[in-house]
């Protein structure tokens, strides 16, 4: 490491690796928990409209109120609860840690979580603190309860259902956290639309609970759309780090065109948990593999020698997520995104062939 470059950039920062996504042109692309299916061509003809008249010259609507309202009625967000945007749920995740990184402070997640809650925390000055979920990825409470004694956390992240592992947890052991909690505790709902239960209707009871949405796994990925959901005293601090024009003006105009038909991206969200039975059913079938039940867009499921299985995927043109080596809860597992029947059937084709081939 160069002299600068140590004077310049802080230690923990060369330690970090960044979020690695790999390169997807041509693949049936399976790793990333996007929804696999396009908007209605009538849709798309409209958005085409939007994007002839859009102001671009200008910059957006810094408070972008147009689509709040639209995210509010939809979401049914309740009356006394505001909404901050952010461009992609990260970028919320990042608001909240700058907030709240005051020398010392600690980010609490549980592992095996969401990558990001760990590399945002590392990168904005927070203590990551992860605590181990039971080797079938329920919650530990007790050893999460010890936890928080022991770090007193300034913020919680729980991703419900969370990501790798595509399990709900108990929502008891959750009440007790928030209890427990010195801090806030924001409940990622990210794949709620999969899932169907939510604590959008318990933000009143608990005055340290907030919620996080986000619209990238209903079919707008690339728009780059989540929001936070809580009370206004809370909100009123993380919009400080808001950056001005974070949400663009096609963002906006596309995503209030988008969600005025909700209802379609449920009738997708309807057929991809469909395919998520069928699939499961599918997988857990195949000698040698051992699944995890979902309540997301994805599967969660183990093998012997995954990585080699990953990489055998990949040559036959198939990617997935290869958890292997990221946690020791998740020696040989590997993670698919549910996609079209079509890519389904591709992706347990060439798994099949390719256990066939290992004997398994
Ligand atoms: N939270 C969880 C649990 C996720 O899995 C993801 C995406 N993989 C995100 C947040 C980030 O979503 P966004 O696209 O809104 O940044």
């Amino acid at each position: 490491m160069s002299i600068l470059l140590k004077n310049v950039i802080r230690p923990e920062i060369f330690e970090l690796s960044a979020y690695h996504v790999p390169p997807a042109k041509g693949m049936i692309k399976l790793d990333a928990m996007e929804n696999p299916y396009p908007l209605s061509l009538t849709l798309r003809e409209e958005i085409a409209q939007l994007a002839e008249n859009a102001t671009i010259n200008r910059y957006p609507d810094p408070t972008a109120s147009v689509l709040k309202n639209i995210l509010r009625k939809t979401l049914s967000v309740p009356d006394d609860m505001s909404i901050l945007l952010g461009n992609g749920s990260d970028e919320i995740i990042q608001m909240i840690a700058l907030a709240a990184a005051k020398p010392g402070a600690v980010l609490l997640g549980l592992d095996p979580g969401f990558a990001m809650f760990r590399i945002i925390a590392t990168f904005s000055g927070m203590s990551y603190v992860g605590v181990p979920l039971n080797e079938d990825f329920s919650l530990n409470l007790e050893a999460t309860l010890t936890a928080i004694n022991r770090y007193q956390p300034s913020i919680i992240f729980l991703a419900y259902p969370n990501n790798p592992t595509g399990n709900l947890f108990d929502m008891q052991s959750i009440h007790q956290i928030i209890q427990e909690a010195p801090g806030i505790v924001i409940i990622d709902e990210a794949y709620h639309a999969f899932a169907g239960v939510s604590f959008m209707d318990q933000l009143a009871q608990f005055p340290n609970l907030l919620l996080m949405r986000t619209l990238s796994k209903l079919g707008l990925a690339g728009l780059r759309l989540g929001l936070l959901i809580g009370r206004s005293e809370w909100l009123e601090q993380f919009e400080k780090l808001r950056l001005p024009y974070n949400i663009g003006v096609m963002t906006q105009l596309i995503a209030e065109k988008v969600l005025q038909h909700y209802d379609d991206l449920l009738k997708q969200t309807t057929v991809i948990k469909t395919e998520r039975s069928k699939l499961l059913s599918e997988l857990s079938d195949l000698s040698g593999i051992t699944t995890f039940p979902s309540e997301a867009n994805f599967i969660l499921f183990r093998t012997k020698r995954a990585s080699e299985v990953y990489t055998e995927l990949k040559q036959k043109g198939v990617l997935i997520k290869n958890l292997d080596g990221t946690n020791p809860l998740l020696k040989d597992c590997l993670r698919v995104t549910v996609g079209t029947p079509h890519e389904n059937a591709q992706f347990y084709y060439a798994l099949s062939q390719i256990l066939e081939n290992k004997n398994f």
